[in-house]
């Protein structure tokens, strides 16, 4: 399986980092082997000193397709999900000043955090899902998936543009504000309309 980011889909984030709006979405890989496993701690890689938590609604695809229409794409998932996109932003900003790929700030191992799925048709309208994201037990990130640039049936339309999707691929559809430094000991838990979807613990 392939997890596909998308990187600057909410304005108030791209605002907090100060990003250029994009004409199209930002897309970027991680590969299988940063999926943090089940009940394992984060562990803060040695080669950065300032990972960002990226709180972010997933979407697990359920059938093979490619050149997917946006009106055909809800035929395509099942389940919605919550994770965490941890960044390097510090090897993130120096790669980004040259030019350079991101992978080695955002495809290390663990650096993907793929909590609970839950099946669509519990959640009532898909671009209007609250999420929110609590550090220790005070919110840090909160937002709705209707502040979305790009809602989620026009992202599996142009993910499926470049790549063909398969069965248990993972869209990682973008952080909302409020990203920010995480450290030892710190809790990561993350709510989807109020429901537990992962609790990490930062080591
Ligand atoms: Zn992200």
């Amino acid at each position: 399986m392939k997890i596909i980011c998308v990187g600057r889909n909410y304005a108030a984030h791209i605002e907090e980092l100060a990003n250029e709006k994009p004409t199209d979405p930002v897309l970027f890989l991680k590969p299988d082997t940063a999926i943090l496993l089940k009940k394992n701690p984060f562990l803060i890689p040695d080669f950065s000193s300032q990972v960002h938590h990226e709180v972010e609604v997933l979407v697990k695809i359920k059938k093979i397709g490619k050149h997917i229409d946006r009106k055909f794409a809800p035929g395509y998932y099942d389940e919605i999900g919550l994770g965490i996109d941890f960044t390097a932003r510090d090897l993130q900003q120096q790669l980004k000043e040259k030019g350079l790929p991101w992978e080695k700030a955002k495809a290390f191992d663990g650096a993907a955090v793929v909590g609970n799925f839950i099946p669509k048709k519990e959640l009532g309208d898909v671009d209007n899902i609250p999420f929110r994201l609590e550090k220790n037990g005070e919110i840090v990130q909160e937002a709705t998936t209707q502040l979305m640039l790009w809602k989620i049936d026009e992202l599996i339309e142009y993910v499926s543009k470049y790549f063909t999707l398969k069965i248990g691929d993972i869209i990682f559809t973008g952080t909302p504000a409020g990203v920010g430094a995480v450290a030892p000991n710190d809790v990561l838990e993350g709510f989807l309309e109020n429901r537990p979807m992962f609790s990490i613990k930062v080591k």
